[in-house]
């Protein structure tokens, strides 16, 4: 199953416009399927490297008797039962109505998934109308301009995880495909081998590298499997399969914060931009990859961009790049590394990799730090090997006693990964100073060898 995103919303906000825009040229109207009325036009729409099924609600426009409301919803529900997320849009310029109020509320009891879309907001005539649609209680609203194509990008980052989850899905449904073997004995590839790819960011100052490293990377005798010709226009993220040279390959989905950069900077929003853009390729990404201009490192942009990571729960690899002009290499190193220990403590353990994205040195070590860090960012460590090593580190260094009372640490578990996440059951969780849940955290670390990877430990007290 693909994703299916149901387009709702009254008369005139703007539906049919977004619609035609997703659909293009491509659109197809399946009157005559079951289910389907003339109500509701169905089409198969693309955004970037997404593709998805769109139901437009539009066939409203021309109702003007009194059973427009008990008709709007009808309509409204029968396209939310059928999609997976809907994109509830209003008109920012015409701001709030009672009948976007009637919306908001089907949809806050019947829909799994809301996007919240405040169009026609080109412009600032639009301002008042977009902080007004926070009041609907579905969440920060997504710019849109279905007009003009912009909020696309935002658009996108909304549904891309959904669309994943939607073709994971159908990979899981899929039948395993038997691999027929030529005369050599050489097997053909399986069309679907891991359905989901890695999603990794690339983040940095302008002028890094960021451009560079990700033409590098999908460059060459690596097989590029997007953006499309045509499509490039949206596409934030690519699609490709960086092999190694023994052309094992991995799936991955790049987000690439140059490009959309370089389209913000024609938009004069460059410095407004670049620092959402830096956040929002952090939510999308698992493994975030900080790549620093060997010449000018840790910057301070360089440094929160890496702690938002952190703070986000992302797997995080420093890359330092233009290493081939760097003439003391041994000594810069060393310099990178004592600094890196000194600004972000917070990453302790995390890879530091010297890259060249103009001569592709260091991209093979890239790839293997990036695949590593997203294998101990999913780590799981079972709870019996846990709590024995639990008291071995209450052995070695015992808790503190605030006011002669010794705090207990009975229990430890897992109970999340991406980032692994443990809780800890104790006495007076309230009492336990910083410091000793930082022992505990630097010897998961150090002991389950999870480098790199932000680890979560929460204290709970019982009954
Ligand atoms: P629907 O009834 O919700 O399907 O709305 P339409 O797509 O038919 O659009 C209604 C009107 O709003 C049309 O005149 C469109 O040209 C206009 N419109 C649609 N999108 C935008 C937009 O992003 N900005 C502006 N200013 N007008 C828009
Ligand atoms: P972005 O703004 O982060 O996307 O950076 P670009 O990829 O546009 O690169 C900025 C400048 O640095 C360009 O002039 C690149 O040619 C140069 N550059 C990028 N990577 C390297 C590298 O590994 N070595 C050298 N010497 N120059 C590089």
């Amino acid at each position: 199953m693909s994703l299916t995103l149901a387009i709702v919303g009254r008369p005139n906000v703007g539906k049919s416009t977004l619609f035609n825009r997703l659909v293009g040229k491509r659109l197809a109207l399946v009157d005559d399927q079951p289910g389907v009325t003339r109500d509701l036009r169905e089409g198969e729409a693309r955004l970037g490297d997404l593709r998805f099924t769109v139901i437009d609600t539009a066939g409203l426009e021309d109702a003007t008797d009194d059973s427009l409301e008990g008709r709007m919803r009808r309509l409204t529900e029968r396209a939310v039962d059928m999609a997976d997320v809907c994109l509830f849009m209003i008109d920012a310029r015409a701001g709030l109505t009672p009948t976007d109020e009637m919306f908001a509320e089907i949809l806050r009891k019947r829909s799994k998934h809301v996007i919240l879309a405040a169009n026609k907001a080109e412009g600032n005539a639009a301002d008042a109308g977009v902080l007004e649609a926070y009041n609907l209680g579905l969440g920060e609203p997504v710019r849109l301009s279905g007009e003009h194509g912009e909020g696309m990008t935002d658009l996108y980052a909304h549904l891309m995880p959904l669309a994943d989850a939607a073709e994971e899905a159908q990979v899981d449904e899929a039948p395993v495909t038997d691999i027929e073997l030529d005369e050599d004995g050489e097997g053909e590839a399986p069309l679907i081998t891991d359905a989901k790819p890695l999603q990794v960011a690339v983040v940095g100052r302008p002028n890094a590298g960021k451009s560079t490293l990700i033409n590098k990377i999908m460059g060459e005798d690596r097989l590029l499997t997007g953006p499309e010709a045509g499509i490039t226009r949206d596409a934030i993220s690519l699609r490709i399969d960086w092999a190694d040279p023994d052309g094992d390959s991995t799936p991955m989905r790049i987000f690439d914060t140059a490009g959309m950069r370089k389209k913000a900077k024609v938009q004069e929003k460059l410095e407004k931009l670049s620092v959402s853009d830096g956040l929002r390729a952090v939510k999308f990404a698992e493994v975030v990859v900080v790549l620093l201009d060997a010449a000018i490192p840790f910057e301070q942009q360089d440094l929160r961009i890496a702690d938002l990571a952190e703070r986000e729960g992302r797997a995080v690899v420093v890359a330092v790049n233009k290493w081939d002009i760097e003439e003391d290499k041994q000594d810069k190193l060393r310099d990178l590394k004592e600094s890196f220990e000194r600004l972000l403590p917070q990453l302790r353990g995390a890879p530091l990799i010297t890259v060249s994205a103009k001569t592709g040195r260091g991209l093979e070590r890239l790839r293997a730090a990036i695949l590593r860090a997203h294998d101990v960012w999913n780590r799981r460590v079972p709870t019996a090997a846990l709590n024995r090593w639990l008291t071995a580190m209450l052995e070695q260094h015992p808790p503190p006693a605030p006011q002669g009372r010794r705090i207990k640490l009975r229990y430890m578990t897992q109970v999340k990964t991406r980032p692994p996440g443990f809780v800890v059951m104790c006495s007076h969780p309230d009492k336990m100073p910083a410091s000793y849940s930082r022992y505990l955290v630097n010897g998961l670390r150090e002991d389950f060898d999870m480098p790199g990877t932000p680890i979560r430990l929460t204290l709970r007290g019982q009954g």
